[in-house]
């Protein structure tokens, strides 16, 4: 089976305890804290296996969880980092939250890519210690590690995608014109896998199709097998589509045409957009009107119009050498960019969730919450602007008001996960 979605749970680990700890050694008297810092928890790093070309893998496995940082010691020791969890996905996955639906990592490079980073450890008492608070009888917890439902999505890297009806010759043309082979029968659906090959236009020029099964009516909405495929055309430069101009099996041409154009548009804008070439398959079948009338039709729309025969291998190598020739003049094989958290996505979580815990110890006010956790991390602190909504968000959200009710005095400190600033009035 050809699975090309999954969806699976990741978790990074959460970072190591600070500890508390003082210096303890004979005829030594009041040592000072040395409780270390906890480690930082494991990373879910995701690389790409080229031998992989699927992902069913994650039928069985669906559950990834990084290992805790270790906790501080005494002794000033920091807790050990956590080993990263590296998941291997095929080449060409695209990689989702599948709350939100935003991307956070196209797996089409080489690249390891972080996709959930694993928490900080937590202080330890020795980062407390100030002249005025000499023993910190307090450390703080490791921060958590992200952690995130994700949706894998497969979306094959090729140049060229064909597309058409089902049975109209695609898996017979991608095997004349390249070494790939795929099943070839003459009943519907026979294609239940795409199928990548290469077609060697010279030496050193050569360019990817994929043969994807056969789109049928109603395949953008679900109705059938189809949609489910178009993800693999999605990066593709340049899309071949394949007509059966013969009309044998009872159908038009044109309509055919049209529907399979409808669909594309249906699925994306995009798709659509994309440069098309027409194939006119199974022309030792069609009569001279059949392929003047289709041949005027697709030509009045401007697009270029090839007749062949794949299972005569008539006209085929013309049609590669033209398809060679259109890709050099258009932009690489499409690849998706992470997209970080919107700031109205921030602004919702604002809105649906807002509690917040204040504890006050030895005049250092700890402020936590979860919410707090995804701004900090979107908001660049060295950044005047930023720091200066940051403080808007602490205001409007009631943290500052529960400062001050708590006796926040000027030259407090103020520490919210890993950011620590000075209370100023
Ligand atoms: P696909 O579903 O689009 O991949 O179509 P296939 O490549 O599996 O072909 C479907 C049927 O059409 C098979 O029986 C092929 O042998 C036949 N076929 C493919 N191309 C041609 C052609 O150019 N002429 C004729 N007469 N039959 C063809
Ligand atoms: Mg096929």
């Amino acid at each position: 089976m050809f699975v090309d979605k999954a969806k699976i749970y990741i978790k990074a680990g959460d970072g190591g305890d600070g500890c508390v700890s003082f210096h303890r050694e004979k005829y030594v008297a009041a040592g000072g804290p040395d409780g270390g810092d906890g480690g930082r928890g494991g990373d879910i790093v995701f690389v790409v296996n080229t031998a992989m070309t699927n992902l069913i893998e994650f039928r069985a496995k669906r559950k990834f969880v990084a290992p805790k940082g270790a906790d501080g010691s005494s002794r000033n020791c920091s807790g050990r980092n956590a080993e990263p969890v590296i998941i291997k996905v095929p080449r060409g996955t695209v990689i989702k939250d599948a709350d939100s639906g935003r991307i956070l990592a196209d797996m089409s490079g080489i690249e390891p890519v972080v996709v959930a980073r694993g928490g900080k450890g937590g202080r330890g008492n020795a980062h407390f210690a100030t002249s005025t608070r000499q023993i910190p009888k307090f450390a703080k917890p490791g921060f958590r590690g992200d952690e995130y439902n994700v949706i894998l999505e497969l979306k094959l890297l090729a140049d060229v995608g064909l597309v058409g009806f089902p049975n109209v010759g695609k898996s017979t043309l991608i095997s004349v014109i390249s070494a790939a082979r795929p099943k070839i029968a003459n009943y519907h659906f026979t294609t239940l896998t795409p199928v990548l090959g290469v077609v060697k236009v010279d030496d050193d020029y050569s360019y990817v199709v994929a043969d994807i099964p056969g789109l049928i009516e109603g395949a953008s909405e679900g109705v059938g097998l189809g949609h489910e495929f178009l993800r693999h055309v999605e990066r593709c430069r340049l899309i071949v589509h394949v007509v059966d101009v013969s009309g044998i099996e009872g159908r038009d041409p044109v309509s055919d045409f049209e529907i399979i154009n409808k669909e594309l548009e249906n699925f994306s804008e995009e798709l659509a957009a994309a440069p098309q070439i027409v194939a006119a398959n199974k022309s030792d079948m069609a009569t001279k009107e059949q392929l003047d009338a289709f041949r005027s039709y697709i030509e009045s729309k401007g697009l270029l119009f090839f007749e062949i025969s794949a299972a005569t291998t008539a006209g085929t190598k013309e049609l590669a050498i033209a398809v060679g020739e259109e890709l050099r003049s258009l932009p690489p094989i499409k690849e998706f960019e992470a997209q970080p958290l919107t700031v109205d996505e921030l602004r919702e979580k604002l809105i649906t969730n807002r509690d917040f815990e204040v504890t006050v110890e030895d005049g250092v006010y700890f402020v936590e919450a979860a919410w707090l956790w995804d701004i900090l991390r979107a908001v660049n602190v060295d950044s005047y602007d930023s720091l200066l909504y940051f403080q808007k968000v602490l205001r409007d959200t009631g943290v500052i008001d529960k400062l001050e009710e708590m006796g926040i005095n000027e030259g407090d400190v103020v520490s919210i996960f890993d950011f620590e600033f000075e209370y100023v009035r």
